[in-house]
């Protein structure tokens, strides 16, 4: 099952359904995806981010995998949907960064990784917008990638029971790929992560986990087109303003 939260066409009102082909469906309702507004597919109260978690990512900003899993925080103001505008910060060195975003689906902590699959609701995409300039400076990144409109997400949520992984992650620049890897490649793997992250804090349903990103990453523009494409999982499109 694909499952989004859209603008309900008549009351206006954030509504949650599944995607099927073309049309949204909803409480025995049916709508044309051209008539709806996808919003992001779901609300969470913070978006764990792991950084350095491929090796030719890491390695091509000059850094090396690390021991533990690097993690920082994104908090709910920074999320769009799919089409919603990336507003840039100030600053000459902005970067999109494709991810497989993990979405939780029940309250855990303390979650074992051979437990991991039990928590996870499903798999979305992500833009781990990212200002380098603010990260060379700033050790806890909340300026570098923190600000709002920094966490793209959607345009759908995978279900769990549907997802055959490894998932394919692509990124596409004005139409041009600039991003490929595959979740294979994870230096921490899905259930790893769930287990580091679940010791530390409580994670709540709709909560994500950003995986980390492939080697490619560049800079955005103003009037750029930027795609994440997940196999499986569709297209989170955006533009940046
Ligand atoms: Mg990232």
């Amino acid at each position: 099952m694909h499952l989004v939260r859209f603008k309900h066409p008549s009351s206006g009102t954030p509504t949650a359904g599944s995607l099927i082909g073309s049309s949204v469906q909803a409480e025995g309702e049916v709508f044309s995806l051209d008539d709806v507004k996808l919003l992001p597919p779901c609300v969470p109260t913070k978006i764990v981010c792991v950084g350095r978690n491929y090796a030719d990512h890491a390695k091509e900003l000059g850094n090396t995998v690390p021991e533990k899993p690097l993690l920082f925080l994104k908090p709910p103001s920074a999320v769009i949907g799919p089409e919603d505008a990336i507003v840039l910060p100030i600053s000459e060195e902005v970067h999109y960064e494709a991810e497989l975003a993990v979405v939780i689906g029940k309250r855990c902590k303390n979650v074992p990784a051979a437990d991991a699959a039990g928590v996870i609701l499903g798999f979305t995409c992500m833009n781990d917008i990212s200002d380098r300039v603010a990260q060379r400076w700033e050790t806890n990144w909340i300026r570098a990638k923190a600000f709002d409109t920094s966490a793209p997400l959607g345009p759908s949520i995978l279900s769990l029971d549907e997802a055959s992984e490894p998932f394919h992650v692509t990124l596409r620049l004005n139409g041009e790929i600039r991003q490929e890897g595959w979740t294979s490649d994870l230096y921490f793997s899905i259930p790893v992560l769930i287990e580091t992250i679940s010791a530390i804090m409580t994670l709540e349903p709709g909560d994500v986990i950003a995986t980390g990103t492939p080697a490619g990453v560049g800079v955005l523009n103003q009037g750029d087109i930027v795609e994440v494409a997940i196999d499986g999982i569709g297209i989170l499109r955006n533009p940046v303003q």
